[in-house]
């Protein structure tokens, strides 16, 4: 079962079907694959803030690096999240 751990202010999830899941900040939440796929396709995913195992890390160690912002975001983030710049591939 996918594990995801919840940015900082995120006391909770609320899935699209209703599903919520809540936990403190920093906690870890197991979530079904279902919602971890839909996790991963949306705004936490898309945006990085969101990090958990390999279903989110896509098993390997590459990122998509921002040059101005020095650091690295998932490897499906070809835009920075944080200031819209272009991403370049980078194997850490
Ligand atoms: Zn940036």
């Amino acid at each position: 079962m996918p594990r995801i751990t919840l940015p900082d202010g995120c006391r909770g999830l609320d899935m699209a079907d209703g599903t919520k899941y809540t936990k403190g900040p920093g906690d870890k939440v197991d979530v079904s694959q279902a919602h971890a796929d839909a996790i991963r396709r949306g705004y936490y995913g898309q945006s990085g803030i969101m990090r958990g195992g390999e279903q989110f890390t896509l098993g390997t160690k590459r990122g998509m690096a921002c040059t101005p912002c020095k650091r690295v975001w998932n490897a499906w983030n070809h835009e920075c999240p944080r200031c819209g710049a272009p991403t370049e591939e980078q194997t850490a």
